[in-house]
């Protein structure tokens, strides 16, 4: 049954269109947790079908998604709740993240984990890519009060804690966008509401724990720890950070006990040769890459 289910999942990978897998960025790749990372392909693995010709005829059923915890949304077996607060933090400011909808359906998702940690009135998670002032008359209420943030590095963006001493409207609420770095920027330059909140973006020297998924340096932070960080500094309390942070080293954890490996950032591999894909034909790409070993930020 066990091979069956391998094979099927062998199969399926190989039928996706070749678009759909073609060329994944790193940071945008994921490798499926526990057990079933062994049967997915390598990073960079493509192409060859070698060995898994005869899986062709296989039929291609979709996989059934595992019961999943209502609380943490994590499939039951590896319910994260026992590292969760036992009653949601008790926080003013109020969290919005615009996920991107492909975030939605990736497996190691830090969102559920840390809107499980908030009361649901102090996290909203909206799905998508773009936004409207006329649709989403929410959204734009939000966009539109003095008291809202947008968290969003750049050469516009002020930093959190330097804003918060001398902002005359001490920030209610603050925007977050959940995706890829390149999903992000599409995100934010792509909707005209989001440039409405003050930007302000995290000066901050740690690294990122969530090691199981390559980010383009070890100092880019997933959206659960920019939201602990950021909320840590708004509410002025530390233990936020603490406590936002544990059900994501579980996590890691977890992953890394099962055969989940320590996804070294881009940055890191680049710089020490061991990139495993070609570099890019694209210049933009390649120029990108180049700033990348050189620690330009981008
Ligand atoms: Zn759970």
């Amino acid at each position: 049954m066990e091979l069956e289910e391998e094979a099927r999942t062998l199969a399926e990978s190989r039928l996706r269109p070749s678009g759909a897998s073609g060329s994944p960025t790193p940071d945008e790749e994921e490798r499926p947790e526990g057990s079933t990372a062994l049967v997915a392909p390598p990073a960079g693995f493509e192409g060859d079908s070698a060995g898994a010709d005869g899986l062709w005829g296989l039929p291609v059923e979709h996989a059934e998604r595992r019961p999943e915890c209502s609380r943490c949304s994590r499939p039951q077996k590896v319910c994260l709740c026992p590292y969760l607060p036992v009653h949601p933090l008790q926080i003013s400011t109020r969290l919005y993240i615009i996920q991107h909808p492909a975030e939605e359906s990736k497996v190691l998702r830090t969102v559920p984990l840390l809107a499980a940690c908030l009361p649901p009135d102090k996290c909203t998670v909206k799905i998508g890519r773009r936004f409207s002032e006329e649709r989403d008359i929410e959204l734009s209420t939000v966009c539109r009060d003095s008291g809202t943030l947008i968290l969003y590095p750049g050469a516009e963006a002020t930093n959190l804690e330097e804003f918060i001493l001398d902002s005359p409207v001490y920030p209610s609420t603050i925007i977050l966008i959940d995706g890829t770095w390149s999903q992000a920027k599409d995100i934010f330059y792509k909707n005209s509401l989001f440039r409405l909140p003050k930007q302000v973006e995290l000066k901050t020297n740690i690294c990122s724990q969530y090691v199981i998924r390559m980010q383009p340096t070890s100092r880019c932070l997933s959206t659960l720890e920019c939201a602990a960080a950021a909320l840590s500094i708004l509410e002025k309390n530390n233990n936020i950070q603490e406590t936002l942070l544990r059900p994501l080293q579980a996590l890691c954890s977890f992953q890394l006990q099962h055969g989940a490996q320590i996804r070294l950032s881009k940055e890191y591999l680049l710089k020490n040769g061991l990139y495993p894909k070609p570099m890019p034909k694209n210049k933009r790409k390649l120029r990108k890459m180049e700033l990348l070993i050189n620690s330009v930020k981008i």
